[in-house]
């Protein structure tokens, strides 16, 4: 016997047009992570989809499994659609980078509550229109630390003395942040230790929470820098949504 349908919390990632009028859609969930779901009829059924399956929609799906890896989705309840985050082409491209990172370092069906959280509160901050470069610094430093992947930020990562210097080499492959001997002459990433500092006070807060920062612009800049060196180190290829990014933000 087929088990119920459940109701779930879901915020829409991707969708794909399937057939005359069937949808495929990508799904993260706080109990079971990255879902995909078949919804018959889901560009035409108003009663039982509505808009609820549009991209960064937060919705509660009622669903089962089906055939294969696919659940089958029943109907859907429109929770937020998130307008916000359609209203500039910036805030938008964010959203998109969000959504194929945790696509590219989540394996299906692996429940992650602290990622749900983390996404619902950046694409919420986002569409209230809030910092784009605050919101990616604490959504990718968040991201890197839940998946285990944060480096040494406040000592050495390969004689673990603490920092005397304010300008601390950078460097994924080699765990992290290097004190000058360690580091050597080799040509690394010069992070402020100051915004080290703010980083990792930053890690201390809630993983959902975007409201409230105050990062200046030296610590965002050098934080980004140092990010998106650790994540082309985790990353399997450049994701697709960081061109379209930068052309929306040059
Ligand atoms: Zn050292």
């Amino acid at each position: 016997m087929r088990p119920e349908p459940r109701n779930t919390s879901a915020i829409v990632l991707r969708r794909i047009d399937y057939g005359e009028s069937d949808l495929i859609v990508s799904l993260l969930t706080a109990e079971r992570g990255v879902l995909r779901g078949y919804a018959r009829a889901g560009r035409k059924s108003v009663k039982r989809f509505g808009s609820a399956l549009e991209p960064f929609s937060q919705i509660e799906i009622r669903c089962q499994p089906g055939r294969g890896e696919l659940l089958t989705l029943h109907d859907a309840d429109l929770i937020s659609s998130r307008r916000g985050l359609r209203l500039s082409l910036p805030t938008l491209a964010l959203a998109g980078y969000a959504v194929e990172l945790l696509e590219m370092l989540l394996r299906e069906g692996e429940g992650q509550p602290e990622l749900f959280c983390l996404l619902q509160g950046y694409l919420d901050y986002l569409a209230r229109q809030g910092d784009p470069e605050l919101a990616r610094l604490l959504f990718e430093l968040r991201l890197v630390q839940h998946l285990g992947y944060i480096p040494h930020l406040l000592h050495c990562s390969e004689c673990f003395i603490q920092f005397g210097e304010d300008e601390i080499a950078f460097a994924p492959a080699r765990g992290g942040s290097l004190c000058t001997s360690c580091a050597g002459d080799s040509p690394l990433l010069r992070v402020g230790l100051g915004t080290l500092g703010s980083l990792s006070r930053s890690l201390q807060t809630p993983i959902g929470l975007f409201e409230g920062f105050c990062l200046g612009p030296k610590t965002l800049g050098e934080g980004s820098a140092l990010l998106s060196l650790v994540l082309q180190s985790l990353l399997p290829r450049s994701p697709k949504s960081l061109r379209f990014l930068q052309q929306t933000t040059v």
